[in-house]
């Protein structure tokens, strides 16, 4: 099997099949041609009625919200880059997370979640799933695999979901604790998911199938896009997971459309390119917060100490640690106000994994929706911000955020 990266520039796509067209081309259309009455009745057996394709027998294409050619070629390279069997491509981040859990989840399961998490799948967690019957609990990075087993108190068990490094802190949380956690509460008729949301270090550095997760799922907005010109989600894992995944995702319409899974499959030829340099590039610009004197504090995954709790999950968990950093400034909330407002090359905006560095302040912005008590516990503050570094030259960001720091 080659590399991902050899499989991701050619995988999928034969020039046989367009016209000897090099690269992949667009299918901006939202339905097929039936090759006859016949041919499109046995078409629909198999994909409504779950008929079995014979061997070598080729499944057509439908309509555009159920499958289309860009999906199925942009779907095989993110597989390959997780080591997954399959991927399916949704509409959004927050598209994949909810037709992963309305798919494999029912109201009156529990889903115990890490805490924190992207202030929208929080919010879906509260506003949405809660009041749909589903059950919400949530445990912290240093919980126990007890102290999480505790929390079930004999209700059915749905998932574990977690996301590592978690939006916005970069709190860490080891994947394979909690896939002891959900199979030790398997029973022969249910088998509760391990769900990991890897958006913030992508398979690049980590993959969370390797580590007992049963799905990984990922905003693909961030790092897959990269260039901050679209919107899109990922969940991968095995055909068994994602096979009903994908009939769900027609029926509710949760589909990624032609021109974004071409956008994306364009952008995965050069995906650990740009995450190779903005890895490097957030090292430097670590470096220089730590020393600064107006920044409290630096959460960076490339700076845990040999002798930090999360020492040992470091070295098993990834492999490289990504271009996210949090770190608060003096000054609480007004001090990260006039920082922001101060920045010239870094932009102040939400979203993250672009090739333009960009900075936020989550408190007012990404995770307002979440309530004050739960954000002061799970470590939010007011002081604190979110920096996705970019492709710039290395020196230019620096300039750029100490000139900004002077303003605090
Ligand atoms: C952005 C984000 C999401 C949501 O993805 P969208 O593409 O915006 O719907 C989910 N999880 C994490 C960690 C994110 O950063």
């Amino acid at each position: 099997m080659p590399d991902p990266q050899s499989d991701a520039v050619q995988l999928g796509w034969d020039p046989e099949d367009g016209l000897d067209a090099l690269k992949v081309p667009l299918f901006q259309t939202s339905t097929f041609v039936f090759e006859s009455s016949e041919a499109a009745e046995r078409l629909f057996s198999i994909v409504y009625g779950g008929e079995k394709p014979g061997s070598g027998e080729e499944v057509g294409f439908i309509y555009t919200r159920m499958d289309h050619p860009n999906l199925v070629i942009t779907e095989r390279r993110l597989a390959a880059w997780d080591g997954a069997e399959s991927a399916l491509l949704f509409s959004s981040g927050t598209a994949a997370i909810f037709t992963t859990f309305l798919t494999h989840l029912r109201p009156g399961d529990l889903i115990l979640h890490g805490a924190p998490l992207y202030g929208g799948t929080n919010t879906m967690l509260q506003k949405v799933l809660g009041p749909l019957g589903f059950e919400i609990g949530s445990f912290g990075p240093e919980a126990s695999q007890e102290e999480i087993e505790d929390m079930i108190d004999g209700r059915r068990l749905g998932a574990v979901y977690l996301e590592t490094p978690a939006n916005p802190s970069n709190d860490v949380f080891d994947i394979d604790l909690a896939s002891r956690v959900a199979r030790a509460a398997s029973t022969p008729e249910h088998r509760p998911l391990t769900i990991v949301d890897n958006t913030f270090l992508g398979p690049y550095a980590q993959r969370p199938l390797d580590h007992g997760a049963d799905l990984a799922v990922y905003s693909a907005t961030k790092f897959f896009g990269g260039h901050d010109d679209l919107v899109a989600g990922v969940v991968t894992g095995p055909l068994q997971l994602i096979d009903p995944m994908k009939t769900m995702r027609y029926r509710i319409g949760t589909t990624g459309d032609p021109h974004t899974a071409w956008l994306l499959g364009r952008s995965l030829e050069t995906y650990p390119l740009r995450v190779e340099r903005q890895t490097a590039n957030a090292r430097v610009v670590s470096d220089f917060l730590e020393g600064h004197p107006k920044v409290e504090r630096v959460r960076y995954l490339g700076a845990i100490d040999d002798d930090d709790r999360v020492a040992e999950l470091a070295k098993r968990q990834w492999s490289s640690a990504g271009s996210m950093i949090c770190f608060d400034v003096s000054g609480g909330k007004a001090g990260a106000f006039a920082f922001l407002d101060a920045l010239r090359l870094v932009a102040n905006a939400t979203s993250l994994g672009g090739t333009r560095s960009i900075a936020c302040h989550p408190w007012t912005t990404t995770h307002s929706n979440v309530d004050v008590e739960t954000r002061r516990s799970i470590g939010i503050t007011d002081s604190m911000i979110r920096l996705s570094v970019g492709v710039e030259t290395p020196e230019d960001i620096i300039a750029d955020l100490d000139q900004a720091l002077a303003r605090v």
